[in-house]
């Protein structure tokens, strides 16, 4: 019989994340602690808008870079942030649709993507696609910045190093410290940087600081989704100094033949988006944060998350999967560490739901892991 799929979709293991779904179905009323989406609406202003703007007749295609009017907003605002005289900005479908340009644009087949490891799953996919080769680089236990490791893993096929702070999924904010470190090796080496900056707002213990405050060669992936509440509306944006035109560009082709544009009458909306505080909603997420590690910090180990939504803690066990299949029969849903990472010793809490959900399943984990103590002891 004529083979129907292509090989590359062999090159996407979505196994662990599936058997995860799969028992999940079966439950009536889960606490639900594994999904990366906020738990807050759209703010009212910003519905208003995108209505208003359906209503206009702002239906059509957008140019293919982004509505001019929010390609201008976030461009001044990026020549605030960084001093950059005129950043090149395109408008994405996400960041996913940005990471997707961005990879197809710079990976050949055989190039390397330095990574450190536990990562946001969707890199290694996108780059097992291309035909690329992931470097991952060990952060455990701590999930700092790996610097050094990432200097050694270094070679002549490294394409770009990928930096996300606040970060998916350890809740680990790297320091600016850290990123200026960072930056001078891959200035060293003339690497280009990835900043997955999705979670800029979300920093509960201190101000956001990106990488490429200290690196020009960096591309800033920031979106919409978390921010306002809004992931269903596929909104993000890359952004970049003048000197990365040509990658920005050629991305802008990409998108074009792909996803064309990211919805118009969201894209006007988004303008007014801009002007929001989130403030209330990032104190409301620091509380969730302090349920989370106040809540679990005595049975389990784990690095205390300042930012993003998650907390990865250490399983009790030998096998996070099997404590993670355990935490379900009990109603409660968590990710076992081994779909973001090449271990599996921890689990990924998303903290992105009602304090009471929260506090439930905070007992439902409490008690797993004195069980688990107590059968270990004896
Ligand atoms: N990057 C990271 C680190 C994420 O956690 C997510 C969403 N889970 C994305 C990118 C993609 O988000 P979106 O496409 O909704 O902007």
């Amino acid at each position: 019989m004529k083979k129907l799929l292509a090989d590359r979709v062999g090159l996407v293991d979505a196994s662990g994340i599936r058997s995860v779904f799969a028992l999940a179905a079966q439950l009536a009323d889960p606490v639900n602690l594994s999904i990366g989406q906020p738990d807050f609406d759209v703010p009212e202003a910003v519905k208003d808008a995108a209505i208003k703007a359906i209503r206009d007749g702002d239906n059509k295609y957008s140019q293919t870079a982004g509505d001019a009017e929010l390609r201008d907003k976030i461009a001044a605002r990026i020549r605030r942030e960084f001093g950059w005289d005129e950043p090149v900005v395109l408008v994405s479908s996400g960041v996913s649709g940005g990471l997707l340009l961005a990879f197809m644009a710079l990976v050949d087949p055989g190039d390397e993507v330095i990574m450190p490891d536990p990562y946001f799953v969707m890199y290694k996919h996108l780059v097992s696609m291309l035909r690329g080769r992931c470097v991952f680089v060990d952060s455990y236990p701590d999930f700092r910045l790996p610097v050094e490791k990432i200097a050694q893993a270094i070679t002549e096929r490294t394409k770009m190093i990928i930096v996300n702070s606040p970060n998916n999924p350890t809740g680990v904010v790297y320091t600016p410290e850290e990123l200026q470190s960072l930056a001078e090796i891959a200035a060293e080496n003339d690497v280009l940087v990835l900043s997955d900056e999705i979670y800029d707002e979300f920093c509960y213990d201190g101000p956001f600081a990106s990488v490429a405050r200290w690196h020009a060669k960096t591309l800033v992936l920031r979106g919409f989704s978390k921010s306002y509440g809004m992931p269903g509306w596929r909104l993000g944006y890359v952004a970049a100094h003048a000197s990365l035109r040509e990658v920005v560009e050629e991305m802008a082709k990409l998108q074009q033949f792909t996803f064309v544009c990211a919805p118009t009458p969201f894209q006007k909306a988004a303008v007014t988006a801009l002007d929001c505080d989130v403030a209330s909603v990032v104190e409301a997420y620091r509380r969730k944060r302090d349920i989370v590690y106040e809540g679990l910090s005595e049975e389990f180990e784990l690095v205390r998350p300042a930012g993003a939504f998650y907390a990865f803690v250490r399983s009790p066990g030998p096998s996070a999967t099997q404590f993670v299949e355990r935490a379900i029969k009990d109603n409660v849903l968590v990710i076992p560490g081994n779909v973001f990472s090449s271990r599996d010793t921890h689990f990924r809490i998303s903290y992105a739901t009602s304090d009471q959900k929260l506090r439930d399943g905070v007992e439902v984990l409490r008690q797993l892991a004195r069980t688990e103590q107590a059968s270990g002891d004896g």
